[in-house]
């Protein structure tokens, strides 16, 4: 569970499931919503087919003339409309001979006579009144009409005219409309028609109720409106037989029921989506599909991206064993850059091992020398083969002297290694330094002077006479005599700059590099006596550079060379 690979790989998973799972909920959600509006679109057209078809159904008395007025539904409410009768017989279809079969089950019934249970109250059959009485009729209403200007006349599916908008109490004003009152006398037709419904009426009831029919009889009479049709006596009975008679009376006159097929115009059943089991089956299905690809596409990212972690991991390993040489190779980016460090610093390690190295077998070699000599001499005394002379002393003294500033020259050089060479500044005036040095080196061989520009500083003064004190010794050393070497100490911008220049021997150029290398020297044959350590340089670099200072080397060969230190003011 630690591993990167499996976190990243399961980290990844988890995202991909989320966005997963939210955009299939999202899309499903958007889905349903266009759908159930499509849905409830397509069943307000069919709702709108349907009457106008239960209206042709109303005023016709079958479809045989139907064709051309259905083809217009089919057009304006772009669908494909069928007609069969009970039997399945087609009466009417909108579409042509490449249509496919008419669906299994209709969409609904058309039929007048029962729409939900009701008669359809365009159905008016034998009460349609004739063109004379509807003129007469609407006679009367203009006349009650102007009485009342808000009045207005709305014709009855029979063609008797209405009038609506009626206040409560307005007949009582109307005498002067007198001859308005006509509106309400019943028609010849009307009368007819009653009078056929009541017989009808009375027949039903004479089967069904035999007792209730004097009651009932009285109460069946219909009002006016004949579309109202109330029957006042409500028992379940006369309500049955009013409307059984009405049915009747009217069957001859309207379109026999009839099955109605709708479908889209080249015949398709309208899209049904069901997203309860199937569809969700099939997100399900495709939305895992899809997870599991995202599962392996990062797998294969992890591993990828893991590959040049464990490599890099592996060469850790191989150097803490003890192996310099392992590089690894971590393409670009991040996992780049830290291979890159990783390589720089095996090479850092690399060299400071061989430097190591080299500084046991320089400092075993610049001891052996020293010891061999008191070894050899104290032997030889021993021995009786030398007098323990004063001459004999000397020298010894010498080659103990020598082993001590060597011993020394580690200890300081190993101090600045460890970091714990203490500087104890304070505010000098560095003309001092330079003089005592100076004076400290005299001889009679050469001519060394001092050029001083006065400059203050705050620096430890031993330390930086033993720094200076080196350069002076090395130009000294190897100037010849007769030579010249000059101190020079001045200040130049934020600097302290002392400048030893001798007309010695120089150095070549491609050893000035190197002169402040421990155990360097440019003559390697030139004996200790004649030379120093090798270590006065590394010792006055590691000095010079813990005031902050840095000290540097330039060299004409045969001409002489010029160190110098450059100091910061603060
Ligand atoms: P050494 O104790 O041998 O002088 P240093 O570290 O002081 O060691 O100097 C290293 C080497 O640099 C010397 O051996 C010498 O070859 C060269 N060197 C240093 N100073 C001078 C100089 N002023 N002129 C010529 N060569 C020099």
């Amino acid at each position: 569970m630690n591993s990167l690979l499996v976190r990243f790989f399961l980290f990844s998973l988890v995202i991909a499931a989320c966005s997963i799972a939210v955009t299939a909920w999202l899309a499903s959600q958007a889905t349903t919503g266009t759908i159930r509006q499509e849905q409830g679109e397509a069943l307000e057209t069919d709702a709108q087919i349907l009457d106008e078809l239960v209206n042709y159904a109303a005023k016709h008395k079958d479809w045989t003339a139907a064709q051309s007025e259905v083809d217009g539904f089919a057009r304006k409410y772009n669908r494909r409309i069928a007609l069969t009768d009970l039997n399945g017989k087609k009466l009417v279809d909108t579409g042509n001979e490449n249509s496919p079969r008419l669906p299994i089950t209709p969409k609904a019934t058309v039929d007048p006579l029962n729409v939900s249970g009701k008669i359809d109250p365009r159905a008016v059959g034998p009460f349609q009144l004739s063109d004379a009485e509807k003129e007469k009729l609407h006679f009367y209403a203009t006349e009650l009409a102007a009485c009342n200007d808000k009045i207005q006349i709305v014709d009855a599916p029979n063609g008797r005219p209405r009038l609506s908008n009626l206040e409560p109490g307005q007949f009582s004003r109307w005498e002067e409309c007198e001859v308005g009152y006509q509106l309400y006398t019943i028609t010849a037709t009307e009368q007819a028609a009653y009078e056929k419904l009541q017989q009808l009426f009375a027949e039903c009831l004479d089967r069904l109720a035999p007792g209730l029919q004097p009651l009932a009889k009285a109460a069946g009479r219909v009002s006016l409106d004949w579309d109202v049709t109330t029957v006042r006596d409500s028992s379940p009975e006369a309500v049955t037989c009013m409307t059984n008679a009405r049915r009747d009376q009217l069957r001859p006159y309207v379109a026999p029921p009839t099955y109605l097929f709708l479908t889209s115009p080249t015949g398709e059943e309208p899209m049904a989506i069901d997203l309860s089991t199937t569809g969700t089956t099939r997100i399900t299905l495709v939305a895992l599909g899809i997870l599991a690809l995202a599962g392996f596409a990062s797998w294969l990212t992890a591993t990828q991206l893991v590959r040049p972690i464990r490599a890099l991991t592996a060469a850790t390993q191989r150097t803490a064993e003890g192996d310099r040489a392992v590089r690894v190779d971590g393409g670009a980016g991040e996992i780049g850059e830290l291979a890159k460090s990783f390589n720089a610093m095996s090479e850092k390690l690399a060299e400071t091992e061989r430097q190591r190295q080299a500084m046991v077998s320089d400092v075993a070699h610049e001891l052996r020398t020293p010891l061999g000599n008191i070894t050899g001499w104290l032997e030889a005394t021993q021995d009786g083969l030398a007098e323990p002379d004063p001459h004999l002393v000397d020298m010894l003294l010498e080659e103990s002297l020598l082993l001590q500033r060597l011993v020394d020259d580690l200890h300081d050089l190993a101090q600045a290694d460890a970091g714990t060479l203490r500087l104890h500044p304070e505010p000098i005036t560095l003309d001092d330094v330079v003089d005592q040095v100076v004076n400290a080196q005299q001889n009679r061989e050469i001519l060394l002077r001092a050029e001083i520009t006065p400059v203050h500083i705050s620096a430890d003064p031993v330390r930086l006479r033993q720094a200076l004190g080196n350069l002076v010794a090395n130009a000294v050393r190897y100037t010849p005599p007769g030579g010249e070497v000059v101190v020079k100490l001045f200040q130049e911008g934020e600097n302290a700059i002392i400048e030893v220049r001798d007309t010695g021997t120089g150095i070549a150029p491609d050893d000035v590099p190197h002169v402040f290398d421990r155990f360097w020297r440019a003559d390697k044959s030139r004996s200790r006596r004649t030379g120093g350590s090798g270590l006065g340089l590394a010792i006055t670099r590691h000095l010079v550079e813990a005031h902050g200072g840095t000290v540097s080397a330039t060299s004409v060969p045969g001409r002489g060379s010029t160190f110098r230190i450059s100091l910061p003011l603060a």
